[in-house]
């Protein structure tokens, strides 16, 4: 047996026994040799199995208020720094969110994610979000989670009195790169955000975007960001470029550096849902057949913010097909 096959066993092992592995650790198991990815991509998976079985967490999302967000985040296509011609509206009825928590509860989703385009909410549209969650909870019974930016104290407080159950705020991408990526606001404020998220007892749902042009060394410092955090999930989107962005002529990663991350978020984090998020159908050829087998236990289905993605009925085929459980 090579060194390296020992030393991932030497980390399997450590998650098992509850020691957990260091960020060196991450650092050096990221940094395994190509022909060993399959490897690290397998103890992932029995991690995985081992500690959150068979079920794959399915969630669909709803954009609730959409576009020209006064943030700069160079990947977003939402952000009124750019012209991506992205169609702009403000927040829906209850009624009309409620009909597609219904159709997204019938098609087997089980959680609903109301997202929203700013930086944050003001009192009006969070009474309205409030409200909407309301009606969601009285008419559907659906996991309701929310992304609405940044959340004072009060108004995490009020969402968990609604019931919702986890909250989505994303560090984006690691520290030393989050400059370059957004100047209108800091890693700092994201940081604050989550931090009131779990003052108030709410589920934390964070991760980061990866192919935003950060190098090896910033994907590992976000995945050792985030387990840090230790949340209850991590949401990672693969980029999509997005014509009319400074990033829309980013260059795709590997495959390999993708299985790569989410494999070694899955040694940080055993129990977490880890969720491949924006970019599954676009990166992967197989809509990730392969990194539900490498550490990842959740998708988004049904599409995303800004872009359309697989029908749920293929997704659940596919989960299905790996012998898997939605
Ligand atoms: S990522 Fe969020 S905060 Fe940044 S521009 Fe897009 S919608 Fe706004």
């Amino acid at each position: 047996m090579n060194n390296v096959l020992e030393f991932i066993r030497e980390c399997q092992e450590n998650v098992f026994s509850g020691i957990g592995i260091t960020s060196q650790d991450a650092e050096k198991l990221f940094n395994i040799p190509d022909e060993n990815v399959p490897d690290l991509a397998k103890a992932a998976n029995q991690i995985t199995r081992d500690f959150n079985g068979k079920k794959v967490d399915v969630e669909q999302l709803n954009n609730i208020k959409k576009n020209a967000c006064s943030e700069d985040c160079s990947f977003c296509g939402q952000s009124a720094f750019f012209d991506t011609g992205i169609e702009t509206y403000q927040l829906p009825s209850a009624e009309e969110v409620v009909i597609k928590a219904k159709k997204a509860k019938d098609e087997g989703a089980e959680s609903y994610c109301l997202v929203a385009a700013w930086r944050e909410p003001s009192t009006r549209d969070f009474d309205k979000v409030c409200n909407i969650i309301k009606e969601i909870n009285d008419k559907v019974g659906i996991n309701v989670e929310c992304s609405l930016g940044f959340l004072t104290p009060e108004q995490a407080k009020k969402l968990k009195e609604l019931n919702v159950k986890r909250y989505n705020h994303n560090l984006e991408t690691s520290k030393s790169k989050f400059s370059e990526i957004c100047t209108t606001h800091t890693y700092d404020d994201r940081l604050k955000t989550l931090q009131i998220v779990r003052n108030a007892g709410l589920e934390l749902c964070t991760g980061g975007i990866i192919g935003l042009g950060e190098t090896r060394k910033q994907r590992i410092e976000l995945a050792n960001e985030l387990a840090a955090l230790y949340p209850e999930e991590v949401t990672i989107n693969i980029l999509v470029p997005v014509p009319g962005t400074p990033l829309e002529l980013q260059v795709k990663l590997e495959n390999s550096e993708i299985v790569r991350m989410f494999s070694v978020i899955r040694f940080l984090l055993p129990e977490s849902v880890i969720k491949i998020s924006g970019g599954r159908e676009t990166n992967l050829t197989d809509s990730g057949e392969q990194l539900l087998q490498s550490g990842a236990n959740g998708i988004i289905t049904s599409g995303y913010l800004t872009m359309g993605g697989n029908e749920s009925e293929k997704d659940f085929n596919m989960i299905k097909k790996i012998g898997l459980e939605a």
